[in-house]
Order: structure tokens, then C-alpha cells, then sequence
């Protein structure tokens, strides 16, 4: 954790994120308990102090490494479409700030999540632990997924993808899903579910703006 991030949170921060929690379902999320989830983590902790009148407008703001912590309309949007089950082993592509992963693990998901930047991976890992937040960190490709922890019963990728990555979509459970940006400028969200061994069906929905999903920085980290 850097010394200009805070972990406090005060009740000035909880009223904040109340009225973000009231501006979700204004903007049509109507999934309680994902609502409860984004109620539950202090957004705030995971960027810069010097914008903390920000942290909670909803908005997506640059972290470290040129990345953002996703939008908050766009994690409770991918957040309900992964429609979480208590105990659901999800696999995240796309750690960043490790916002998206806390919220999963509110809604007692078991969370594992790859960061393919070095830098991102370090900083989360310390800012989680001091939050007390235990998903399972990987540094890694998110091309390649987790062949070892395979299968998840559903898996988020959290950066535009240019296509449906195939190693990814072997690591879906049967009767599971992804759901995944697919675009390169800008992106279809789409679900990707697994009907059988070899069959999948996809649906679409609205269209997001992410960054890009990069591949392999890390070729000799994972084999
Ligand atoms: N879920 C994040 C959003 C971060 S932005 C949050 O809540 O803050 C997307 C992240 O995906 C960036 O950190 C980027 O470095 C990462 N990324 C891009 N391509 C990747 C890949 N192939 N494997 C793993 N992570 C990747």
C-alpha cells in the first residue's frame, strides 16, 4: 500500500457510496445483492487520496501501469451478469486495482484473478491484504487462464477482448458462463455460456468502452 491511499473509512465515505449505490439502481442495476457488494467496498482505497471526491462518481479513473479501475455502473453491469452464487469459483482476467475481485468476493464468490503488469500485481496484492480482502493472485497470462484450478463455474474478463480466448472457454464448467467485453475499440459485452462439452451459446447485450486485453508480457513467469 502507497502512503497517498487510505483505508479508513469514515462515514463521510459511506454516506458517498450510498448515494453511488442510489445512482446504480437509478441507472437500472437492480441486483440487491450486487448493490449490497458495492455498498460493502471502500472504492475510495483503491485509488489516490488526492481523488477521493472522485472515487465515488460514477467513473472509470486511471490507476497505476496506464489502467483504470472500471467504471461502478460497469462492474455492477458484468457483476450481475455473473449472476453470483455463494461459493461460485470465479476465475477474473484483469486484476487492476483488485476493485472488481472485492466485490466478487462480498458476494462470497472464491475469487481467483490474473494481472499480466508486473507493477499492478505487487501494488494490489499489498493494498488487499491491508484491506483483508483474500482473493487468489496470480501474475500471469489471462490468454491462458488457470488450466491447474480448471474448471470455474463462471469467468469475468475485465479488459476489451479481441476475441472469445479458446484456452479460456475450456475452463468454463458445463452449465457455466463468461461473461466478456468482445471488441477492440469498443466492446460488446456478451455471455459465452457452456451447454455441453463442445457446444456454447453466446448472448449480447449493451456496448462498453475497456483497455485492451494484452497479450503474453510474461512468457517466462508461466508455462
Ligand atoms: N478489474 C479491474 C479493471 C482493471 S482494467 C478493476 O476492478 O480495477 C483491466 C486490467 O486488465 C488491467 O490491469 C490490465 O493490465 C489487465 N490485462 C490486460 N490484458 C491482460 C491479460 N492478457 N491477462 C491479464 N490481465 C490483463
Amino acid at each position: 500500500m502507497l502512503p497517498s491511499q487510505s483505508i479508513e473509512d469514515s462515514f463521510r465515505h459511506q454516506g458517498m457510496r450510498r448515494r453511488m449505490v442510489e445512482g446504480l439502481r437509478a441507472k437500472g442495476i437492480v441486483n440487491e445483492p450486487v448493490l449490497q457488494a458495492i455498498n460493502k467496498v471502500p472504492r475510495h482505497a483503491f485509488m489516490d487520496t488526492a481523488f477521493l471526491e472522485m472515487a465515488y462518481e460514477d467513473r472509470a479513473f486511471p490507476i497505476a501501469a496506464d489502467q483504470t479501475i472500471s467504471q461502478p455502473y460497469t462492474v455492477a453491469y458484468q457483476t450481475s451478469l455473473l449472476d453470483i452464487k455463494r461459493g461460485d469459483k470465479i476465475l477474473e482476467i484483469g486484476t487492476g486495482s483488485g476493485y472488481q475481485a472485492c466485490v466478487l468476493l462480498e458476494m462470497g464468490a472464491r475469487v481467483f484473478t490474473i494481472e499480466r503488469q508486473r507493477e499492478l500485481f505487487d501494488k494490489t496484492s499489498k493494498l488487499l491484504a491491508a484491506l483483508k480482502y483474500k482473493p487468489k493472485m496470480f501474475f500471469g497470462d489471462g490468454f491462458k487462464g488457470l488450466p491447474v484450478d480448471a474448471p470455474f463455474d463462471k469467468i469475468i474478463i475485465t479488459c476489451g477482448a479481441p476475441f472469445i480466448p479458446p484456452l479460456l472457454v475450456q475452463q468454463v464448467k458445463i452449465g457455466g458462463w463468461m461473461v466478456i467485453p468482445l471488441g477492440e475499440k469498443e466492446q460488446r459485452m456478451t455471455i459465452v455460456l457452456r451447454t455441453s462439452e463442445d457446444d456454447f451459446e453466446t448472448r449480447e447485450f449493451d456496448m462498453f468502452k475497456f483497455v485492451p486485453m494484452l497479450p503474453d508480457k510474461v512468457k517466462n513467469q508461466l508455462k
